[in-house]
């Protein structure tokens, strides 16, 4: 089963204007929000947009964040913001953003982090805290049009209730239907980080992945890259994001 999505090239980098139509809580420290913009009838799974805030003053600050949605028809995208400790632009969208309210955003950016059915699989996916969100885009456009492909997702997040969409994930796991997540919690007792053994766990059920993303933290990403071509993976078909921290 395969569905085209629409991706028109050249992407044109201007700044246009979102509206937020919906904000939940997603973790303790991590909240969802719903924009309707135009740019939501373009975009591949594991692809980030800049947001700009403009305040009263005039000024300004922008930060990248990655589109956890799918495209699905409905004018709207949805992105995952984290609040960092004094973070400016995530203590705005924490802390102060309603629905109503009005940012900018340009994009979509990031096309070789990006995956579709057709790029191929298997998809093993690698995630350290938010980093897990593009690649949440991905599982989603997976279960939207390609549910053959087999995945696997290995998670490192401090606890099970900091995990970003945990009951999704866990529900796809349960389902087994080409699907496995491999939790690592790091600050939970019995807990551990993510370790030779976890990815070859991952890589004898999934088999020889033809596609491999990594996202998270600076040092989540070099961990993470490390085992996994130390686990035989050619370097070649990995492709990571770096959220900074
Ligand atoms: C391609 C890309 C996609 C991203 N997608 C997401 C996303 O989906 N969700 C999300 O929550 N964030 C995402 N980020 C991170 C985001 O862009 C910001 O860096 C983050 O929200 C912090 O911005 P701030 O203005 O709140 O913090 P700042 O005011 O810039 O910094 C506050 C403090 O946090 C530290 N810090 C800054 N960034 C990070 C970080 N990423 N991790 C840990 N500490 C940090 C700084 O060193 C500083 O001490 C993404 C980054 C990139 C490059």
């Amino acid at each position: 089963m395969s569905s085209a999505i629409s991706v028109t090239e050249p992407i044109v980098f201007r700044w246009q204007p979102a509206e937020i139509i919906a904000i939940a809580p997603v973790t303790p420290w991590v909240k969802s929000f719903r924009l309707r913009c135009d740019l939501a009838h373009n975009y591949r799974a594991g692809q980030h947009v800049d947001v700009r805030l403009t305040a009263e003053d005039g000024y300004q600050a922008q930060r990248s964040y990655s589109i956890a949605s799918v495209q699905d028809g409905s004018g709207t995208l949805e992105l995952m913001v984290e609040a960092l400790p004094d973070g400016e632009v995530s203590g705005w969208f924490s802390l102060c953003a309603e629905v109503g309210d009005r940012v900018e955003l340009r994009g979509p950016i990031g096309g070789s982090f990006s995956w579709d059915g057709s790029d191929g699989g298997p998809l093993l996916l690698a995630a350290g805290g938010s980093g897990v969100v593009p690649l949440l885009a991905m599982l989603r456009r997976r279960v939207q049009a390609w549910p053959e492909i087999p995945a696997a997702l290995i998670y490192s997040v401090r606890t099970r209730q900091e995990a970003i969409a945990l009951p999704e994930l866990e529900r796809l796991d349960r389902e087994g239907a080409g699907f496995d997540l491999h939790l690592a919690t790091t600050r939970e007792t019995g807990g551990r980080r993510i370790d030779a053994a976890l990815v070859a766990g991952a890589l004898l059920r999934l088999g020889r992945p033809e596609k491999v993303f990594i996202c998270g933290s600076n040092r989540f990403v070099g961990a993470a890259s490390d085992l996994i071509v130390a686990a035989g993976i050619a370097p070649g078909v990995i492709r990571t994001e770096r959220f900074g921290g």
